[in-house]
């Protein structure tokens, strides 16, 4: 089973400082419901991991939560995508629990349900914990500069560093160059497994 996790806010919606606490504040960023859409048509099932202390913290009950998720699956279901399930860590700071990032609770649930190697998971995220969860569970870290992470709040050296800090880590501009990434690198690897090499000049049908 080929499986991609994703971060939530700053990732797939528009992160908010004071929480995105209503499918009216759940807003997706641009590309990205067709990122997740393409990565199911390539065979991918996704799953979205996510910490949502607002409802540890009392800003938005667990209806309202999933109204945002009805929401991410219908403009999902519109472009032809579809989000398998999500996990969410529901609890504040303070309660020290395992699965809030960067702790890798959640990343271990996904491997238990699902079956399946974490080693062959792919996680997407914009921030560091997201790469922390991720790598401590034993997954292939992926960080997009959307979020947290968007150029606006943090400049290329500084992304390239925070990256460095989850040796591995491959950053990209956002979920679309991500999806666009893995259908790219998966196509080189079947052409690899067939024999065929791409050369740069091979024109329609020109594959030696
Ligand atoms: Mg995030
Ligand atoms: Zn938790």
């Amino acid at each position: 089973m080929k499986l991609v996790i994703l971060d939530r806010d700053g990732t797939i919606n528009a992160d908010r400082d004071d929480y995105v606490k209503s499918p009216d504040e759940w807003v997706a960023l641009p590309g990205a419901i067709e990122a997740i859409a393409r990565l199911n048509h390539a065979g991918w099932h996704t799953v979205v991991a996510t910490n949502q202390s607002g409802l540890g913290r009392g800003l938005f009950d667990m209806a309202t939560l999933n109204a945002m998720h009805v929401k991410l699956n219908q403009e999902l279901a519109a472009a032809g995508g579809r989000i398998d399930a999500v996990f969410f860590c529901p609890h504040a700071p303070a309660e020290h629990c395992q699965c809030r990032k960067p702790l890798p609770g959640l990343y271990e649930q996904i491997g238990e349900r699902f079956g399946v190697e974490l080693s062959d998971v792919l996680a997407v995220g914009d921030s560091l914990r997201d790469l922390q969860a991720a790598a401590a569970a034993g997954c292939q870290t992926h960080l997009v500069r959307t979020g947290k992470s968007d150029p606006a709040r943090l400049n290329e050296a500084a992304a390239l560093q925070l990256a460095a800090r989850v040796p591995g880590t491959e950053v990209h501009s956002d979920l679309a160059a991500f999806a666009e990434f893995v259908v790219q690198r998966e196509r080189r690897a079947k052409a690899i497994a067939r024999g065929v090499v791409e050369t740069p000049d091979s024109g329609p049908g020109g594959l030696h």
